[in-house]
């Protein structure tokens, strides 16, 4: 009898589970075990021990699950590395990193069965056994005399041959859809025995790596690229810094092609899948079927299905993902690139463990030997503090590619126009004047607004009333399509007061604007103008979102509002105008790293403008207009604000010169919250002193009838991490098995954004 550690997909220590050495199960294997009274769960086999653990009774592995392990080589020190980092158990790893239906549970075995995922499979023929050794003309006599009269019987014949040999199939099986053949000819020739069919597990197209076709660069490039493979090579991370439009891409091409011909995978993480389909449009043309992408949007049977595939693969894939394609077995790892390596939607906010996906790629290169490159036209402050101490070599792209200019800031100042009497609604003149400018040239323009919606918020007039979510402690966003009044926190809904509710007057009114305003504005100010609007209400799927894109890409559109989605990675040609309409709320936010935030939406933003012409204007509005960031981001200075940023963050010993963890508690019983969150600070004082701060109430105090509170852990670099998380993790223990803080959801967030 053997022993194995099997991890289980809860919050919960590994399991001790029996099983006989004949069974062939491995470290690394997906197996059902039964843990509890009934329940059947999957887990991983962690550790392989032939020592009896000394405690009671001890259940056995029912049966291995699927043919290749589902965590292999570094991908287990992945997890583990994981567990350990953002303090929390294997078990949520694996609930996190593995596709549902990886990992069914049931309440019997029967069931259990039943909900095991079987790949796809497909058709493969072959001639009959007896045929196989036959070659040449040997094998052209054995067919014609098989086929008397059926020409078209030998065709097929001499096709599966004929494909076999050019496959190399030592076992005469080629895929039934490559043989152009009805399938009622099939089923009379099998059973005159002379083919045979089977179904097999549907692969990849099996491809020759080595000659793709890739773009030519420019010496600036071929440097970068030069630079960087250095990098690669002595497995050192690249930071490869290169403005928007300098050609980031076209060198990760080369990367790629370079990695897959020596059969190796390579990973390429970029933002928003949805995002960037253009982008694996690109390297579909290029890598062909080597070329897999993975994101959210997906099915959970197409995540099992690509999960399965690339654990059994033998090298040569690449994957284009979303921050979870990192949990992806790719055993034959030489590469991962990470794209806009500085964006947010890298961090997981929502579920444990609270992961990103930058950070652990950084990681991951080392565990499996592969190189790195972050790339970025504003890198995160973190990344570019680890490329002045050398940690990553940083790599510069100044250019544009094809020689495109930057385009020109000019900085509107709100404040200004309104005495001036130079504002119509939200917009400036300068802002007006340039857009009827594009317009009347044929060009496009694009707005950027940070909120959607009408508006953010009704008041009363009379009374100061404002509608409220009765869950969350957030005002409601008015919007007009349909009309409602909407929280963005829990999405509740409710149809907007005719009167106000507390003084029956009707004198209502609506406070600042979102994009539903600004599009309804802007169709009143340029009636001939075509206005698209693109933004979380209007882009429900990735049909819609496509839809919006593609006719503002053809010119079917002239003006596009939007959000942050607008900001990343869309290369429009047309575009010779980029109005950011209120960059106020982005400088005010109430965070450290609200300035750094602020200076890359508006970099990216407003290089969305004139990728490839010169002549295009960005303009931004502001009553800040000689705010630091502001002229940084006019300027396109981004060392001037990393510089004067660091500075603040060296000063008060902030992140990247301290490490943030951020424990996020919640309950629906408000002086319980209060009293846990107390009792835990106290506790983690008595460990980290002046080190820890709060509690506080969230910046949104209560959510979905939960109320809120946060305490952070600051630890200075210099400091012992590992062992500042073993106490952190302590103290947590103790809460989860208080009896008096049963019902507080304790969260935790290592590097907090
Ligand atoms: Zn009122
Ligand atoms: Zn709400």
């Amino acid at each position: 009898m053997l022993y194995a550690r099997v991890v289980l997909p809860l919050a919960q220590p590994a399991y001790t589970y029996a099983f006989d050495e004949s069974t062939g199960i491995g470290v690394g294997d997906a197996v059902v075990v039964q843990f509890g009274a009934r329940r059947y769960y999957t887990g991983i086999v962690w550790e392989i021990t032939t020592e009896r653990p000394q405690l009671g009774r001890i259940k056995s592995i029912s049966r291995r699950l699927y043919s290749t392990p589902l965590v292999g080589g570094w991908q287990r020190r992945m997890w583990e590395w994981v567990a350990d980092y953002y303090i929390c158990t294997l078990g949520e790893v694996m609930r996190m990193a593995l596709p549902s239906l990886a990992k069914p549970s049931a309440d019997s075995f029967e069931e259990f069965s039943k909900e095991i995922f079987k790949m796809p499979t497909e058709s493969y023929v072959a001639l009959a056994e007896e045929l196989l050794p036959l070659g040449g003309e040997q094998l052209a006599q054995r067919i014609e005399s098989l086929c008397r009269r059926a020409p078209r019987r030998a065709e097929i014949m001499r096709r599966i041959a004929s494909l076999a040999a050019e496959k190399g199939a030592a076992d005469g099986f080629v895929r039934r859809r490559l043989i152009d053949a009805d399938p009622s000819i099939l089923t009379a020739m099998r059973s005159r025995s002379l083919i045979r069919t089977e179904q097999r597990e549907r692969t990849a197209e099996g491809e020759t790596a080595g000659d793709f076709l890739l773009p030519q660069l420019s010496p600036a490039q071929q440097l970068a690229l030069g630079q960087i493979r250095q990098a690669v090579d002595s497995l050192q991370p690249a930071l490869l810094h290169g403005v928007t439009g300098s050609g980031k891409t076209e060198i990760y091409m080369h990367l790629i092609a370079e990695t897959l011909s020596r059969g190796k995978d390579v990973l390429m993480l970029v933002p928003e899948i949805v995002i960037t389909s253009q982008l694996v449009e690109r390297m579909e043309r290029i890598f062909s079927s080597h070329v897999t992408s993975y994101h959210s949007k997906l099915t959970p049977h197409r995540r099992t299905e690509i999960y399965l595939r690339l654990a059994a693969s033998s090298g040569g894939e690449l994957v284009v993902g979303a921050r979870s394609a990192m949990f992806l077995p790719l055993p034959h790892l030489g590469l991962i690139v990470v794209d806009e390596e500085h964006d947010q939607s890298y961090k997981q906010t929502d579920t444990q463990p609270r992961y990103n996906a930058r950070d652990c790629a950084v990681i991951m290169g080392r565990l499996a030997g592969a190189g790195v490159v972050l790339g970025s036209a504003t890198p995160s402050l973190e990344s570019y503090v680890n490329s002045l101490s050398g940690k990553y070599r940083k790599v510069d792209l100044t250019e544009r590619y094809g020689g495109g200019e930057l385009p020109a800031v000019i900085v509107s100042d709100t404040m200004r126009a309104v005495k001036r009497n130079e504002r119509k609604v939200h917009f400036n003149r300068v802002l007006l004047d340039g857009m009827a400018e594009a317009l009347e040239a044929g060009e496009q323009a694009m707005l950027f607004q940070n909120r959607r919606g009408y508006a953010p918020y009704i008041e009363c007039r009379e009374c100061g009333w404002t509608a409220r979510c009765p869950h969350c402690n957030v005002t409601l966003t008015l919007h007009r399509q349909p009309e409602r009044l909407e929280c963005h926190y829990c999405g509740y809904t409710m149809t907007p007061p005719a009167a106000c509710p507390n003084c029956k007057t009707q004198n209502i009114s609506t406070m600042g604007f979102g994009t539903e305003k600004v599009e309804q504005e802007i169709s009143r100010l340029f009636p001939e103008a075509r206005i698209a609007r693109l933004d979380r209400d209007t882009s429900t799927s990735e049909r819609a979102f496509r839809t919006i894109v593609s006719a503002f890409e053809q010119g079917e559109t002239d003006i596009m509002v939007g959000t942050q989605i607008i900001t990343k990675g869309f290369d429009f040609d047309r575009v010779s105008l980029v109005g950011i309409l209120n960059a106020d709320n982005l400088l005010n936010a109430p965070d450290f790293r609200s300035a750094e935030r602020a200076f890359q939406l508006m970099m990216q933003v407003a290089g969305r403008a004139g990728r490839r012409r010169g002549g295009s204007r960005v303009i931004i509005q502001t009553s800040q207009p000689q705010h630091p960031v502001i002229r940084q981001v006019a300027a396109g200075d981004y060392e001037a604000m990393a510089r004067q940023q660091l500075d603040e963050r060296r000063t008060f010993n902030y992140p990247p010169y301290s490490r943030l963890t951020r424990f996020a508690l919640r309950c629906r019983d408000y002086d319980r919250l209060r009293e846990g969150a107390n009792v835990m600070a106290e506790m983690l004082r008595r460990k980290f002193g002046h080190r820890v701060m709060g509690p506080v109430s969230s910046a949104v105090e209560t959510i979905r009838g939960e109320h809120r509170a946060e305490i952070a852990v600051k630890i200075e670099s210099g400091a012992s991490f590992g062992r500042a998380r073993e106490m952190m993790r302590e103290v947590l223990d103790r809460m989860h098995s208080s009896p008096d803080y049963k019902s507080v959801t304790i969260a935790v967030d290592v590097d907090a954004q």
